[in-house]
């Protein structure tokens, strides 16, 4: 990790907790994060059901309030969706884009995601935009076709953000809830090819300051490993954070 870019470590709850469930993690976590808060972002990414709890819960804390999705209109005649200036109003601070299970289960497109990013910033929320290859496109060696894709697709749509404004994950897809991690060293060098090329697309200011997080199968055992690489910037972790306990622990190991 650089030391100028503040880490984050991201809870991912997927479609996971009820109201009450939610309630009693985040009374857990909040206590045992508030020392880490000053060093490292905080963010719990809940479903729609639990983040107003989780919004109102984190109010006074250093905790971010994240969703999982948002739609790219304001308002309007779109059943099932949710928009940005709902997520504002229960106190949502960030929302996660184009996470792969969006892209492979319910058909996101590259233009999609980078209309739902770039609706977030204008909102006021951070997009976490997530990139990443599947196994099959690794072994033909098309992983930077694809990953390089996605994040041009989502920076053409954006208008010069700054580099606190926006984070990206890399989440190869064969590691994503399969326990199959990418070695320290794959997620570093993937991760510095991406903050290489958001150099000639956004300006070294830019790829400098913006965050990159690594997603897929990070548990503690794995967590320090990976964070200690120089371009990865913290975690976005599903499994590993639906326990407070375990996830306070993938907090500490991003300090
Ligand atoms: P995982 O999920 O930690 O369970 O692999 C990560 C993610 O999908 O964000």
């Amino acid at each position: 990790m650089a030391s100028e870019r503040k880490p984050m470590m991201a809870a991912n709850w997927k479609m996971n907790k009820t109201v009450r469930e939610a309630e009693d993690y985040v009374a857990k976590l909040l206590p045992r994060v508030s020392d880490a808060t000053d060093e490292v972002d905080v963010a719990v990414f809940a479903p729609f059901t639990s983040l107003p709890t989780v919004g109102r819960m984190t109010q006074d804390a250093a905790v971010i309030a994240g969703a999982q999705n948002l739609y790219f209109e304001d308002s309007g005649a779109y059943t099932g969706e949710v928009s940005a200036p709902m997520l504002k109003d229960v106190g949502t601070g960030a929302v996660i884009v184009g996470h792969s299970e969006r892209r492979e289960i319910f058909g996101e497109t590259d233009e999609t995601v980078a209309r739902k990013a770039a609706k977030a910033l204008e909102a006021g929320l951070v997009p976490i935009v997530c990139v990443g290859e599947t196994k099959e496109e690794r072994d033909a060696g098309g992983m930077w076709d694809k990953v390089s894709g996605q994040v041009r697709a989502v920076m053409e749509a954006l208008d010069g953000p700054s580099g606190d404004a926006v984070v990206f994950a890399y989440e190869p897809i064969w590691a994503i809830g399969t326990g199959e991690t990418a070695s320290p060293e794959d997620a570093q060098e993937a991760i510095g090819q991406i903050r290489g090329l958001l150099g000639e697309l956004g300006g070294e200011e830019f790829a400098g300051s913006v965050r990159i997080l690594y997603g897929g199968s990070i548990k503690p055992s794995n967590a320090a490993d990976i964070m200690a690489q120089d371009d990865v910037d913290g975690g976005l972790v599903g499994g590993a954070s639906l326990e407070a306990e375990s996830f306070v622990e993938l907090v500490e190991a991003a300090r």
